[in-house]
Order: C-alpha cells, then structure tokens, then sequence
C-alpha cells in the first residue's frame, strides 16, 4: 500500500493529524494496535468528562473521539486498525512502515503514538484458551455467541456484555468488585438487559477458571461458549524505540518546535514529542498535530504551502 503520509497512532493526535493531511489534499493512511479508534481516550477513560478541551464546557472522552471521527470523514483516508507497526526504515522516495496486514510506503511518516501501542493485559485465568478467549472488544455481531462470560469492571466490559446481549447472547457480566464502569447510554443499558433477564451480573465474584464450555464463578460452573476477559490496556513503546536513526529522551522522541524528529519526512506529535516537555494534553498535542500534518504536506509535496489558509475561506469536500 502506498501513501502520501502514514499516521502511527489514532490517539486523539494522530486523528487530528491525519484529518489536517486529507485536508490538504493528501492520502492518508491512519494505523492502530488497537481496533478502534482513540488512542488513551477510548482504551483508559471513555466514560470519564474531561473540562479543558478547547469549545467544550464538557466532553465525555468517548464522545470527543467520535467527534475526531467524524471530522475525519474525508476522501484519501485509509484505516488500518488493529495493526501494530512493527518497523520503519527509509526509502528512495520516503519510508516503508512494516504492518501485519502488509506494508505501507509513505512520503512522510507521523509518529503519534502516544505512551506506546495499546495491548490488552492478558487473560490471567487458569484454562483460559480452553474455550475461545478475548482480551479486547470486537463487533458482538460477527461472534454472536450463545452464551457469553464478560468478565471486567472497564468500560469496555460493560460495552462489550451489552452489544453481546443485544446480539442475542445470553451474557453473564461478572467482576471483582460490584462496580461497572461505562458511558451513561451504556449503563442504562445494561440495567435495561438486566431487568429483560438476558443479562445477568455476578459481583463481587471470583473467575476461579475456564474450562471447555464453562465458567467458574465462586465454584459455581456457568455455561458459556466464549469469554471476554477485559483486564485493561498496558501500552509498548518497543516497536518505536526500535527505529533506527529516532533519538529519544525517556520516553520521548526528540524534535524541534514543529515536529520534526532526527529522521528526515519523519514527524512527532503528541504525547510522545518531547517538544512540549510533560505537557501531556490534548489542546497541546492538537497544536502539534497541525504543525506536523501542514510541515508533512510540504515535505512530500513542496508545491503544497506549509502554512494551509483558514478553513473558514474553503468548503469541506464531499466524501
Ligand atoms: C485517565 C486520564 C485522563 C486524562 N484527562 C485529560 C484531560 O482531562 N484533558 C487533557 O487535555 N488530557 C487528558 N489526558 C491526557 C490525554 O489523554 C493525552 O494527552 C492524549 O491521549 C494524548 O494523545 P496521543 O494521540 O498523543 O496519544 P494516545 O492517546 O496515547 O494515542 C496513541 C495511540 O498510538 C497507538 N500506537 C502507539 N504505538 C503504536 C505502534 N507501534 N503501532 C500502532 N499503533 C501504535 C496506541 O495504540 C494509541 O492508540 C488524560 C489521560 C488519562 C490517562
């Protein structure tokens, strides 16, 4: 696959920067360890509101992603969730970025990736695996299990449980303590399944094993056919820190004042530029994601002007 700019990264920066490079025109490939979109904002608090985003009195986390989402809705872009990059190493003409799915060629590379690739802990339960076993969510639909365990007290847990009971799985959600995080919409869900009988909740209770076709939950066997156990996320910066060439400071990638790392066409924004210093937020990393995006343009196509013009003068094309 061959890009103008590859984004490493759909954290809220990487997002942002990708929106500003199809708005200038470019092809934009956007990639993610994680399958959906949202860097920290989606894995760590979805269900959290957050005070300090520029035009937002308040926002939930999870819905500022959506917003970004949506924002992002334009010709040239190309999502590859669920990909960690493993590498990238220069090029004639740019930078190939190696990918499970396959690699991606680019004239300029945006690093936004944060603390690090998002992995889901794993499933520390004896037998897990000895039915099919799930550390991160997935669309309920193309499982659409008969009878499923979700065990986790995360927002994704109770996402997860709801979508599955809404798909037609018998789901039993259990966890250590009785408290279950989630976006108001998704807790009163689950109280809706509750009441209908098709969700059914088990806390404080102890996940003792897994075993083919069932559950113990507090030596009581419960059948299921698979579990999702929900533990969270622990990010990896390995993969980057293996880039040649990259000089870092801690857990930063050295840059200047508009992004650009040691690496000729290679960019940082966000969390992980040292540029701001430990000034991890989002007003400050959408700041970089505009410097980056614009000075990228310019470097894969030098006809482009750094600087893009005020959108308020242009009109958003049509998808
Ligand atoms: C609990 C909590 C509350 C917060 N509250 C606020 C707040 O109120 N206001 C505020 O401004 N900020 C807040 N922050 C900070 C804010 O979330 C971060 O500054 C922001 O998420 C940084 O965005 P980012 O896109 O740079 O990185 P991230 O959000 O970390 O996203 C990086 C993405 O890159 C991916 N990635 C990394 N390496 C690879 C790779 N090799 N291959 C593929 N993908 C990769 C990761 O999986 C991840 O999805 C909060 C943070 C936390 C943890």
């Amino acid at each position: 696959m061959v890009t103008d700019v590859l984004v490493i990264g759909a954290g809220p920066v990487g997002l942002y920067a990708a929106f500003y490079v199809a708005w200038r025109g470019l092809r934009v490939v956007i990639a993610d360890a994680r399958p959906e979109p949202g860097g920290q904002l989606a894995a760590l608090y979805p269900d959290k509101v957050m005070y300090d985003v520029p035009g937002f009195v308040e926002v939930r986390a999870g819905a500022l992603v959506q917003h970004l989402v949506r924002q992002l809705d334009l010709p040239g872009v190309t999502w590859r969730l669920g990909e960690t990059v493993q590498g990238l190493a220069p090029e004639e003409e740019g930078w190939v970025a190696a990918l499970p799915g396959g690699a991606v060629r680019a004239g300029a590379v945006i690093l936004a990736g944060g603390l690090g690739a998002l992995q889901p802990r794993a499933a520390s339960v004896p037998g897990a695996g000895s039915l099919p076993t799930f550390t991160d969510v997935m669309d309920a639909r193309t499982l659409a299990p008969r009878r499923a365990l979700v065990w986790g007290g995360v927002p994704q847990a109770t996402r997860m449980a709801v979508d599955l009971a809404d798909a037609g799985a018998h789901v039993t959600l259990a966890h250590r303590r009785a408290l279950f995080r989630g976006s108001p919409e998704d807790l009163a869900r689950l109280d809706a399944l509750r009441a209908k009988g098709t969700l059914e909740v088990r806390a404080p209770a102890d996940l003792q094993s897994l075993r083919a076709e069932e559950a113990v939950l507090d030596d009581v066997a419960v059948p299921v056919d698979v579990a999702f156990v929900l533990n969270g996320y622990l990010p990896d910066l390995a993969p980057l820190q293996g880039v040649r060439g990259l000089t870092w400071d801690g857990e930063y990638v050295v840059a200047d004042e508009v992004g650009r790392t040691t690496l000729p066409g290679v960019f940082v924004a966000g969390d992980l530029s040292s540029s701001g210093g430990s000034f991890k937020l989002l007003s400050r990393g959408f700041s970089d994601a505009a410097l980056t995006a614009n000075h990228a343009a310019h470097h894969v196509n030098p006809d482009l002007k750094v600087r893009p013009g005020h959108s308020s003068d242009k009109r958003r094309p049509a998808r």
